[in-house]
């Protein structure tokens, strides 16, 4: 069972009045659902308690209608009517055991209040801080404002214990929360005693937890969330600060909860950020205070998570993302079931959720938010249906979730590949720069495929639809994925562009089989995710003399929803390559492409050796237009059912193809829902 080098993971331990039953964390983490989903919310963390977390943390919860953050989907806790939804959520992660947090957070200069519409109040007055750049300023605090806030965030414990919590959170990490804005000099610039000196900085800090401890301290735990570098310099709230901050206020909370920077900073992606990426930032700060000290660092190795308590870095491992991906974490170490972690990649699509105010996504996890929703649970799944047999065409990300989830369920699976490899995309983007950990969610899938005796693969198998005609299986899925286009088609031009057949022009798919271009080239990047800074990368890696060309205001636009926009652009720009914003591609010719501003449509010659455009992808979904073509001739092959799932549907990120793979593995078989919509929602209850 349990590997003993692992027992220490197991050991209970204080936090204040209350004891947690092992050292796995759950530090809060948004999911997009939030107040709008509550019980969606509330199943997504109940499935973390079955999976054996010691303790489980809500998302920011806004404590006071004062201060919001709109239009990010977090929880309200504003007046009682609150707490029944929170209550749910509460209830949820205490089924097993674990101990139920909440964090409160009050966002000071990170809220602009666009709902509420109330004056934003913060330590000192100054632009409001957000990833939207609100045009709104917050007004200093006086010294009734201090004291206001002081009595919300006691109505807001008692509200949070009222809703059943165990634990306190209090925000002052990521620039988020009003701690952090008390304690940094870049944003508290006040001369009075809440001002100036780093014991003036706290003050605040002392003042609510002193108030809180008299309310509910003797049942409740209050921990304090604080950032372990602010990263802006001098003026910030540094790493020696911080640790001058513990040291001097050792015993304030019952845990100290260690993030780091702002969110960017501390939910860094793989490409950028590597586990246990905080260690030196931790190291030493546990000595510094009898209280017990949480950290974070996208750990999901249980080495590492084992060596950072035994090395007396932490006394928790906090989990966000690796808690995400794999909700049974804690138990499958538990049950010495390391191979079956569903490891975190670091691609930040969950974060996406939040930043878009969508429906949080797990590339890894696809159940992830779906809980509730569509009642897909991550460990269990139900019997095969009453039909035996599977094909699935192509082993991209689509194809081997919906092999895996299908064989899981019982059906006899067979997965034909036309190439060497299994993993389709992710087997080829795996090898790009920064990009590595992405192959896991190739890794898992075929180990858990290769654990399965009702699983056959074939590599080397492109089928044709007459093939797929001839094999006599009763479910055919089409995982076939995609291809880049190379005309040029994407967002600037909706038809084909003037493209020289003198200058030599690539695709992503080019660069990914090696076939690298040379000299000056221009990556034009008309898609907007990762792969045109990532080929930019490679190309400047390569040698190449490389100018990024883009229609949008910002290298890899959507990045901004996946926190790591200004680190791409921190990267291209150290390694030299040439960024042209809002600039398009009108034409490619024989010396060079004919830029045009996006604005002015103003022309400009630029010259080089080549063209990489990033523009947007075809679904290779021939195989199944064929079968579609001939579904007179099903019933005499035996076939069921033919679906497209996947880029073979339509192009879109992982996690788009994790998720239509789960879902055709869970849809076998079922009823036919007809018109009805295919999962749960929550409405509004109309007020009386
Ligand atoms: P997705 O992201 O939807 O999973 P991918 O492009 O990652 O799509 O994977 C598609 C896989 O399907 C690739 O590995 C490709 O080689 C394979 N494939 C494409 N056409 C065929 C075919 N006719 N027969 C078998 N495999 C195919
Ligand atoms: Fe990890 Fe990506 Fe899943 Fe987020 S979406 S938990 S980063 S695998």
């Amino acid at each position: 069972m349990r590997d003993p080098r692992y027992d220490i993971l197991f050991q209970p331990m204080a936090i204040g009045p209350l004891t947690a039953k092992n050292r796995f964390y759950q530090v809060p983490h948004c999911n997009g659902g939030g107040y709008r989903d509550p019980s969606a919310a509330a199943a997504m963390r109940a499935t973390k308690a079955e999976g054996g977390w010691g303790v489980i943390f809500t998302e920011q919860t806004e404590m006071h209608h004062s201060s919001e953050i709109t239009p990010f989907i977090e929880l309200r806790l504003w007046e009682d009517k609150d707490i029944p939804s929170i209550a749910k959520m509460a209830a949820a992660m205490k089924t097993h055991g674990a101990l139920a947090g909440i964090q409160l957070a009050y966002s000071g200069i990170n809220g602009p209040n666009m709902y509420t519409k109330e004056v934003p109040l913060a330590p000192s007055a100054l632009p409001i801080r957000t990833f939207t750049n609100d045009p709104v300023q917050a007004r200093a605090m006086d010294k009734t404002d201090i004291k206001n806030l002081r009595r919300w965030f006691v109505n807001a414990a008692k509200r949070s214990k009222l809703a059943g919590f165990d634990l306190i959170c209090l925000y002052g990490a990521h620039g988020f929360g009003i701690f952090q804005h008390f304690l940094s000099r870049a944003t508290n610039q006040r001369s009075d005693e809440y001002g100036g000196s780093l014991e003036n900085r706290s003050r605040f800090a002392r003042e609510v937890l002193a108030d809180l401890r008299d309310a509910v301290g003797d049942t409740m735990a209050l921990t304090m969330r604080v950032s372990l570098d602010e990263t802006i310099g001098e003026l910030g709230f540094s790493n020696d600060e911080v640790r001058d901050f513990i040291a001097m206020n050792a015993e304030l909370p019952d845990l100290w909860d260690l993030a780091m920077g702002t969110w960017e900073d501390c939910s860094g992606p793989s490409r950028f950020k590597q586990e246990a990426a905080q260690e030196a930032w931790v190291t030493g700060i546990r000595d510094l205070s009898p209280r017990p000290v949480v950290g974070v660092g996208r750990f999901t190795s249980p080495d590492v998570m084992a060596r950072m308590i035994r090395q007396g870095r932490l006394d928790f491992i906090g989990c966000a993302r690796p808690s995400i991906a794999d909700p049974f974490l804690p138990k499958k170490i538990d049950e010495g079931r390391i191979d079956d972690i569903r490891e975190c990649i670091g691609c930040n699509i969950c974060v996406t959720g939040d930043m878009t105010q969508g429906m949080g996504r797990c590339t890894q996890n696809p159940t992830w938010m779906e809980e509730w929703r569509r009642g897909w649970h991550p460990e269990k799944i139900a019997a095969k249906g009453e039909s035996q047999s599977v094909l699935i065409i192509g082993s991209g990300p689509a194809g081997l979730e919906a092999a895996r989830a299908a064989a899981l369920r019982g059906y006899d699976v067979a997965v034909a590949e036309a190439g060497e490899t299994y993993g389709g995309r992710v087997a080829r983007e795996r090898l790009l720069p920064g990009l590595s950990a992405w192959g896991r969610v190739a890794d898992y899938r075929l180990y858990q495929l290769g654990q399965r005796p009702n699983v056959q693969m074939y590599p080397g198998s492109r089928l044709t639809a007459e093939d797929v005609l001839a094999f006599g299986f009763q479910h055919i899925c089409v995982a076939t994925g995609s291809t880049w286009r190379a005309d040029g088609v994407a967002r600037q031009h909706v038809v084909p562009m003037a493209i020289s057949p003198q200058m030599p022009v690539f695709t992503p798919d080019d660069l990914m089989a090696g076939r690298i271009p040379a000299g000056r080239v221009v990556v034009f990047d008309d898609d907007h995710y990762y792969m045109g800074g990532v080929l930019a990368e490679l190309c400047a890696q390569k040698g190449c003399a490389v100018t990024l060309v883009t229609p949008s205001a910002f290298v890899s636009d959507w990045t901004a929803n996946t926190l790591e926009q200004s680190q791409i652009h921190r990267r291209l720009a150290g390694l030299g390559v040439a960024i042209r914003l809002n600039t398009g591609i009108a034409s490619v010719q024989a010396g060079g492409v004919e830029t045009n501003c996006t604005y002015t449509d103003t022309r400009a010659m630029m010259e080089c050796d080549a063209v990489v455009l990033v523009t947007s992808r075809t679904s290779d979904d021939g195989v199944f237009l064929d079968l579609m073509a001939q579904q007179g001739d099903w019933a005499d092959a035996g076939i069921r059912s033919v679906k497209v799932i996947g880029d073979a549907a339509a192009p879109a990120p992982i996690a788009w193809a994790t998720h239509a793979g789960h879902r055709y593995a869970r849809d076998l078989d079922a009823p036919d829902l007809g018109d009805a919509l295919p999962f749960r929602r929550e409405v509004t209850r109309i007020e009386d």
